[in-house]
Order: C-alpha cells, then sequence, then structure tokens
C-alpha cells in the first residue's frame, strides 16, 4: 500500500544546521503555496494510501485554517483506507491546543515533535526557536487534545554537548512519556551558519568518541525504558513505529507532493521542483526522473532493509526478485557474516550490535 508525503516548507525561524527547502514566509504566500499543493494533489485522485506524513519545514506555522485546507485536500483527493497512519510534524513554539485539537478531530493520529534537546545552551547552539520548557509544554497539550501517539525528535552530536548533558535530555525525554523517540546526529551541512562558524573555529563539533559513547547510551537506556530499537536511529513502544517510515525502508510506494518532494512509483523515482516560483506557478515537476533497474532495487532493498533492527527477510527478498540474495550478494554478505557484522538467523539478516557502528562502511559494499 502508498504512502502520501506533503512537504510544507516554511518555519518561524531558520535553524543554524539546516539546509532544507525551507523559508520564513509571509501569511499570503502561504495561502497560495496551500492552493498550489491541493492543485498537485488532484492528479492523484482516488489513489489509495494507508500512511499520511505532513512535514516540512514546519506544518504547524501555518494557519488554523490553513493547515485544515491542507488536511482537506488530502482527504479530498486521496483514499485514506481505514486505519491510516497520519502523521503532522510540529515544532514546539508553534503548539497551541486551538491548532491541535483541530488536527485532533480532523482525524490526524500522529505527532511528530522536533525536539532536540532540552538543553537550552545546546538549542541556542542550533538556533532553534523554543527552549526545553516549551517542548515540555508541546507534548503536554499535545496530549491533552487526545494524541495517543507522538513522537519526539532528539539530536546527538550537538555542539557543547556532552555525554552528561544528552543523558539529562533522555531522561527529561523519557519522563515525558511519548510513544517514538528518534535519535539522529547532527550533520554539518554547507552552506549553513553552523558549518560557516565549525569552518572558522568559533564552534567546535562534539568529539567523535563523545558522539559514539552517546549512542550506546541511547540505545541502552531507551531499551531499558521499553523503548525498542526498529531502526538504526529510531524507537518505539510496541506497535508503535512508524509505518510511514518503514514504507521507505522496506521500498514501498510512495506519493510526494508539494515543493521538492519525491515520489516513488512502478519502480520510477521522481522529484517536484525546488524552485519555490516555478511550484506556485503550478509547475510541480523538475523533470529528474529516475527508472530504476533490477539491480538498483536488489541493492537499495537490501542496505535499506539493513537499517532495520530485523533486517532482510530471505524469503520476501526471492518473492520479489526471484533471486536468492546469497547468490545475488555472495561476497559482501560472507565477509560480513564470518567478521560477525552482519547475522543469519531464522532466515533474516541483520547487523550485529558491532556492524550497527560501522553499518555506512557495509551498506555501501551492497551496491551492485
Ligand atoms: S524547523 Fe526544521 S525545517 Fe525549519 S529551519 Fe529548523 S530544522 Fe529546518
Amino acid at each position: 500500500m502508498k504512502g502520501l508525503y506533503v512537504h510544507i516548507p516554511f518555519c518561524l525561524k531558520k535553524c543554524r544546521y539546516c539546509d532544507f527547502n525551507s523559508a520564513v514566509m509571509p501569511d499570503s504566500i502561504q495561502e497560495e503555496y496551500v492552493n498550489a499543493i491541493i492543485c498537485e494533489m488532484a492528479e492523484y485522485r482516488k489513489t489509495e494510501v494507508d500512511t499520511v506524513y505532513i512535514g516540512g519545514g514546519t506544518p504547524t506555522v501555518l494557519k488554523t485554517d490553513l493547515l485544515k485546507s491542507v488536511i482537506d485536500g488530502i482527504k479530498n483527493n486521496f483514499i485514506l483506507l481505514p486505519n491510516t497512519e497520519f502523521t503532522v510534524e510540529m515544532n514546539p513554539k508553534t503548539a497551541d491546543s486551538k491548532k491541535l485539537k483541530m488536527l485532533f478531530n480532523t482525524g490526524v493520529n500522529r505527532l511528530s515533535i522536533g525536539v532536540q534537546s532540552f538543553c537550552d545552551e545546546e538549542l541556542k547552539e542550533l538556533g532553534r526557536v523554543h527552549s526545553g520548557n516549551d517542548a515540555k509544554d508541546a507534548i503536554k497539550l499535545a496530549k491533552e487534545a487526545g494524541f495517543e501517539n507522538i513522537s519526539i525528535d532528539l539530536m546527538s552530536a550537538i555542539p557543547k554537548q556532552t555525554l552528561k548533558s544528552f543523558a539529562k535530555t533522555l531522561e527529561t525525554a523519557i519522563l515525558q512519556n511519548p510513544d517514538h523517540i528518534s535519535c539522529y546526529s547532527l550533520i554539518l551541512e554547507e552552506g549553513t551558519p553552523l558549518f560557516d562558524d565549525v569552518k572558522s573555529g568559533r564552534t567546535v563539533l562534539c568529539d567523535e568518541e563523545t558522539e559514539r559513547d552517546i549512542y550506546e547510551y541511547a540505545v541502552k537506556t531507551l531499551e531499558a525504558n521499553g523503548y525498542r530499537q526498529y531502526e538504526i536511529s529510531n524507537f518505539a513502544k510496541d506497535g508503535k513505529a512508524s509505518r510511514h517510515n518503514m514504507k521507505y525502508w522496506t521500498m514501498q510506494e510512495y506519493v510526494g507532493v508539494g515543493l521538492s518532494a519525491h515520489s516513488f512509483l512502478e519502480n520510477v523515482r521522481f522529484s517536484n521542483t525546488d524552485d519555490f516560483k516555478n511550484y506556485i506557478s503550478h509547475n510541480f515537476r523538475s523533470g529528474n526522473k529516475e527508472v530504476l533497474t533490477k539491480s538498483d532495487m536488489m541493492s537499495e532493498f537490501a542496505f535499506l532493509g539493513l537499517r532495520m533492527t530485523e533486517g532482510i527477510s530471505e524469503t520476501v527478498f526471492s518473492e520479489k526478485f526471484r533471486e536468492d540474495i546469497f547468490e545475488v550478494f555472495k561476497k559482501p554478505l560472507e565477509k560480513f557474516i564470518k567478521t560477525g557484522f552482519l547475522v543469519h538467523k531464522n532466515g533474516r539478516i541483520f547487523l550485529s550490535k558491532e556492524g550497527i557502528s560501522v553499518s555506512n562502511q557495509i551498506m555501501c559494499e551492497f551496491l551492485l
């Protein structure tokens, strides 16, 4: 079954590390953009989906009635199957009870809140617009609005972050009792203010050893508190793994609507324009289109599958591609199973604990 991603490229303020296609824009432009995405949705009329993810940017920057128009546009153009997982991303600073109640009442059943850290000094380094207390308030408001599936994003390798400060953030996070926690490392992107500061020596990044210690601490602490690691950077309580993100890791089809959104349909990946003016003039596509060959598909299936702790099923691989995975990836499988970085058990192949720490090198060898 397909998933739907809708991109809202607006933010309250640009974070210092962010190179996403997002910007601060006035309400009138936001309205024009919402009209354009609803128009693009009409191209997919009657497509059935069972996950919806409105991301950005910060979708909750939109005024309540505009955000509702986006949701109505989705419901009017797509067929949402029973039990659809419907997620909206939210910045803690944009949480207000009226908006949250509207989201809940219109069928949004999952919130993904960009917390990053509960330490105000680290949030300042990142240029986030909110404080740790704002994040706690946002989670509380979301629960009061009725949400029973709340995910929070945390970040590691933030400048000035230590194992101790991360442990405090994680302790605070667990006390808020979210259902799902994503924990990604900060990636330094060229062209961002943070990149320039690091390059000029004004800011010093967290060292690799601390980053490794933080990751190990996060896995151990989250597992001990009932959050099962189901992907390299994602942890969830029972039944609360992100069904939408699982679609990306298991190579299922998805439709992407909005500025610079990507779609993957019938083995073809194509993207929308990343030029805002073009997009609001209803010139939606970028023209970039990639037809995946069988080799591409097998490679992606393998290295995306290895991101998940349950790994790849031999049977699913052979049903999907009519090939034996041990024939197709003979060399890397033999090598990494022998060195203990991969485990082959009960018809599945997955990364060992040691393998996770060198996962990028392992995945590279699955390119055909
Ligand atoms: S809120 Fe998210 S999308 Fe917006 S600037 Fe910050 S990191 Fe980028």
